[in-house]
């Protein structure tokens, strides 16, 4: 083949390429190899300072359109594609790369994709999972598990680099880490380089699964296996590079590497870069500290203790002596520090490294890290006036916030041409290379206005008829769509909307709402495997959806739709289609998300608590354009020291009485698994270590029914309601990641 180094030899090769009698999964990797080719051949010599970006998820979604996009031949090859027969959606049969969870996965994505689009030397360094996130069914409502097997399409973006890898040593057996490189592609090209474990069937399984179970002794070990072994394997990597680059002076290591540490998974990476400076470079402990001072960086993600790592010193000791030995230095290092500081002895506790026979990650990360940052002003907030309040009170100026972004490439300009297009129109183009162009949009609200009540009723249309692909569910035409997709958790309370859902049925039915504008609910959520009263909520829903669409008295009014396996390409399709992002977690709980950025840039309203990044989205596009309800962060507050009562409210209440009741009454059933009867407990008794209505769903309940139906009556004023949606789109560019990766490129790594 001849080699391709140019965007002519590439669409030269892909018209001499034939396509007859070839499978989908052979035509993209054939495609993908030839793009691949020419990608890699715009690869530079690499810049003399890079920053890195650990993390235990990289939730990159589907490669093959956006590669294509980003090597600006998307639209050639739909039309050479076309002439040949192939309509280039087939290629939405290969199904996602699913290496994250979630939100902190897909932000480290965007990350990628933004540094690369801004000429920025960003590289990722994760694990090549063999099985990502599963695969999510719907069996009688339930959720069922299903291997992730996302290699069998091939990975023909990834290039496996054997000679690159490295040993990585725990106290019983020695792994093999082989990297695989996946290029991240834009104004430059960067590296994503995923880890895979070699060697006996024991030390392969540290690549198995994305997160393991950890409830059990014999998953936190895997867990903590793995966390370790990309952390070594970057760290290990990179000092090598240093040595043959700059020899052994380490002191300017920091000058040449910074690395960001995405939420407490990979800290480990500090006292392995320590460990080797100590022990096999023979540097003092007290210099090698100090350069890690000046190399690493931490990014928190939540609030929520139970995701607040800490490791058990005895396993760490077990599996990792010189860790465990590197770890306890700190602590004593850590501990002269703080006498010299002054701290109390309960601050000391409070800030330590090592207690209770235990290594808290999150306390190693703020002590060493250069900075600390939140991901929205109000999560910096709250790490600074709670969680972290001691270590701020001592190093204030580490603290700093970075408010999350999405990138636009992948959420305005893949997923939603039709609206891209419209902007080219109303704005111009400028905006594709420099997002705050979006804020032109403001002036020009009424210009847009058709245009867009179109593509949203296009974009609406194409979403409509791919839940009716992959879940026999039709919805028609008219109905306006609100939106729940994300990860189903408690804090998110979509139990909350679930409850909304059936009061507003309820209405409808006894004809006590009315001019009731068509509807339809979208969900989308998978639930931890072992989350008990997670999956009682899907199931829940589930067993709503089925009664209200099949009932012939408000089904022309009311659809509920909980849509299977989502991911990256479904929400792709859901944010650009949706009228309503629904936001509605507990104030004080999201740290940012991200899901409702993708949603506001696509022109949804937000119906939303004060939480997370949501308070700066009505910030931006106005209270008067978005729907705000609940309590916010100093009412919980209040809520949580006073009397917090919900019995007395569902008693107040006849329709919440309802709502809630139908878990217990026999209106649906869990078929005996005492799921709905354990949400309910959780609501009226409390469960687990939580007080009654630990999320403070009936509290926040009437508001948020009041908000739905505000914001339903306002959309039958067509106009009126377009334009709230274009003023939310033409306040996004704060939220591109862009952004975020510029304050990252010069507040925290100098690239
Ligand atoms: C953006 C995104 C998320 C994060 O959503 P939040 O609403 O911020 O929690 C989770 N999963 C997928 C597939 C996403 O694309």
């Amino acid at each position: 083949m001849a080699n391709i180094n140019g965007k002519t030899e590439f669409l030269q090769a892909l018209n001499t390429c034939k396509t007859e009698g070839k499978s989908t999964v052979e035509l993209y990797n054939e495609i993908s190899s030839l793009a691949m080719q020419y990608g890699l051949s715009q690869a530079r010599a690499p810049a003399e300072r890079n920053a890195y970006y650990l993390s235990m998820e990289f939730l990159i979604g589907r490669s093959f359109f956006n590669n294509l996009m980003e090597l600006g031949v998307l639209d050639e090859t739909r039309e050479l594609l076309k002439e040949k027969g192939v309509d280039i959606n087939v290629f939405e049969e290969i199904e996602d790369a699913a290496l994250g969870n979630g939100g902190l996965g897909r932000l480290a994505a965007c990350f990628l994709d933004s540094a690369a689009g801004l000429d920025l030397p960003l590289h990722g360094y994760g694990i090549r999972y063999k099985y990502g996130l599963f695969k999510q069914a719907i069996e009688n409502g339930f959720q069922v598990e299903l291997p992730d097997d996302w290699q069998r399409f091939g990975d023909p973006w990834s290039v496996r680099k054997p000679r690159e890898k490295r040993k990585i040593v725990f106290a019983d057996m020695v792994v093999t880490a082989v990297p695989y490189d996946m290029p991240v592609f834009g104004k430059r090209v960067n590296v994503l380089r995923l880890w895979q474990a070699e060697g006996s069937a024991e030390a392969q399984k540290i690549s198995e699964y994305l997160y393991p179970a950890d409830d059990t002794e014999e998953g936190k070990l895997l867990r903590l296996r793995q966390e370790y072994f990309f952390s070594a394997a970057a760290v290990g990597e990179l000092l090598d590079k240093h040595v043959k680059l700059h020899g052994k002076s380490f002191d300017s290591f920091a000058d040449y590497n910074a690395i960001q540490l995405n939420d407490t998974h990979p800290v480990l990476a500090i006292a392995e870069l320590i460990r080797v400076l100590t022990t096999k470079y023979k540097v003092a402990f007290g210099k090698a500290e100090e350069i890690a001072k000046k190399t690493f960086a931490y990014t928190n993600h939540t609030v929520m203790p139970e995701a607040l790592e800490c490791w058990g010193a005895s396993l760490v000791k077990k599996i990792l002596p010189d860790i465990y030995d590197v770890l306890l230095r700190l602590q004593e290092s850590q501990t002269a520090e703080f006498k010299r500081l002054g701290c109390s002895e309960e601050e000391a506790a409070d800030m330590a490294i090592y207690a209770n026979d235990r290594f808290s990650m999150a306390n190693l990360a703020v002590y060493v890290g250069r900075t600390v940052n939140g991901v929205a002003k109000l999560h910096t907030d709250i790490l600074k006036s709670s969680l972290f309040k001691t270590a701020y009170k001592y190093y204030p100026d580490k603290f700093q916030n970075k408010t999350n972004g999405i990138t636009q490439r992948r959420w305005l300009m893949l997923c939603n041409r039709e609206l891209s297009d419209l902007l080219d129109k109303t704005i111009g183009t400028a905006w594709r290379e420099d997002i705050t162009h979006l804020g032109e949009l403001n002036t020009h609200v009424d210009a847009a206005l058709n245009g867009f009540v179109k593509v949203k009723a296009e974009k609406k249309k194409q979403l409509f008829a791919y839940i009716k692909k992959h879940e026999g569910a039709e919805i028609p035409e008219n109905f306006i769509v609100y939106s729940q997709v994300k990860r189903l958790h408690e804090y998110k309370r979509q139990l909350m909307t679930a409850f909304a859902i059936l009061e507003i049925y309820k209405g409808l039915a006894d004809g006590t709402v009315k001019d009731f504008h068509p509807s339809v609910f979208v969900f989308g959520a998978k639930s931890a495997p072992s989350y008990k009263r997670a999956k009682a909520i899907i199931k829940f829903i589930n067993e709503i959806a089925n009664k209200v669409n099949s009932d012939t008295r408000t089904n022309a009014l009311l659809r509920v739709v909980f849509v299977k396996n989502y991911n990256v390409s479904y929400a792709e399709k859901i944010v650009a289609g949706t009228d309503v992002s629904l936001q509605v977690s507990t104030a004080g709980l999201e740290a940012s998300g991200t899901g409702n950025m993708k949603f506001m840039m696509n022109g949804a309203v937000t119906c939303g608590t004060m939480d997370g990044a949501n308070i700066e989205i009505v910030e931006l596009a106005g209270k008067e354009n978005n729907y705000i309800f609940g309590a916010e962060v100093d009412e919980i507050e209040r809520l949580k020291q006073g009397d917090y009562n919900p019995s007395a409210i569902l008693k107040a209440d006849a329709l919440h009485s309802y709502a809630v009741n139908t878990l217990i009454d026999g209106t649906f059933s869990d078929d005996g698994t005492g799921g709905f009867q354990g949400l309910y407990d959780a609501l009226t008794v409390g469960a687990s270590w939580h007080k009654p209505d630990h999320y403070f769903v009936l509290h926040d309940l009437k508001s948020y029914v009041n908000a739905l139906l505000q914001i339903n009556a306002d959309s039958n004023n067509e106009k009126a309601f377009a334009a709230k949606q274009i003023k939310n789109i033409a306040n996004s560019a704060h939220f591109s990641s862009d952004r975020t990766i510029k304050e990252y490129a010069v507040d925290v790594w100098q690239i």
